[in-house]
């Protein structure tokens, strides 16, 4: 890891040079934050899950046609992806109230929405990203009106899709967050989708018992945090048992122990 040009350090990840031009190594960290990073923790193996489980759901996104920046995973914890520019706005797709906007508004958590929610919200450490409208994403100039439109309509997509492929597995997609790039391909710049899907920025309720699998296990202390990643993981079919990774921190101790 030491060898490679470090590019940016964020909370879950961190970017480095790729091999080419163009190209990013995300490596997935098993740092967990919450309440932007006022709380903190390891989850010891949750990088190596999320690795794999934002690879299955890239590939399943493309394999319907919606444009990303995944191209590859090189090891348990890294994935080669398309450089791009990140849209400085969070698209948060919601299928029932949780979370924030429950308490915004007042409505009980659990409580199905009519029709998917789309909120964006201003990528900014600094401010908590605060929620904005359409208009002050004009008005701002953080996007132009068709990135806004293509970042709409591939987030309703991919709702869709991975709603269905959760039900699929016993699993509510009750909400989560997107992130999107410019991607500049000869004269062209297209909107594609970027950073990560997994259970830090979904909410993932089981089906049954109405257990939470997702990043709230660790944000309301409920304990159990990688046994819930791990279980997403089991029903997707990736990481059939908890062993992969161990072995990859195992094996990541050692080749550290050597460099
Ligand atoms: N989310 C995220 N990163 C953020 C904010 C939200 O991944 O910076 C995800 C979060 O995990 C949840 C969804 O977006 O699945 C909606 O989050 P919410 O607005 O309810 O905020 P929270 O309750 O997480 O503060």
């Amino acid at each position: 890891m030491s060898r490679k040009n470090k590019l940016y350090e964020g909370k879950a990840k961190v970017l480095f040079e790729g091999p080419e031009p163009g190209t990013i190594i995300q490596y997935f960290k098993d740092d967990a934050t919450a309440f932007n990073a006022q709380k903190t923790g390891t989850l010891s193996g949750k990088g190596v899950v999320n690795n794999h489980i934002s690879e299955y759901l890239f590939k399943a996104l493309g394999n319907i046609g919606i444009p990303h920046h995944f191209i590859e995973r090189i090891s348990m914890r890294e994935q080669l992806v398309k450089a791009v520019e990140i849209i400085p706005v969070e698209v948060i797709v919601r299928n029932i109230a949780a979370g924030s906007m429950s308490q915004r508004l007042g409505i009980e958590e659990g409580t199905p929405l009519p029709n998917p929610l789309v909120e964006f919200c201003y990528k900014s450490d600094e401010l908590s990203d605060p929620l904005i409208a359409e208009e002050h994403i004009l008005t701002f100039g953080w996007a132009e009106e068709q990135e806004i439109d293509e970042m709409m309509f591939y987030a309703l997509r991919v709702n869709d899709f991975l709603s269905g492929m959760f039900a699929g597995i016993g699993i509510k997609l009750v909400d989560f967050k997107l992130e999107f790039g410019r991607f500049y391909e000869d004269e062209n710049c297209i909107t594609i989708l970027a950073d990560e899907i997994s259970p830090d920025g979904c909410r993932l309720w089981d089906m049954k018992t109405g257990e939470k699998m997702d990043k709230d296990r660790f944000r309301r202390d409920l304990g159990g945090e990688m046994e819930a990643y791990q279980e997403v993981a089991r029903r997707l079919g990736i990481l059939p048992s908890a062993d992969v990774t161990e072995i990859a921190d195992h094996k990541n101790k050692t080749s550290k122990s050597r460099s």
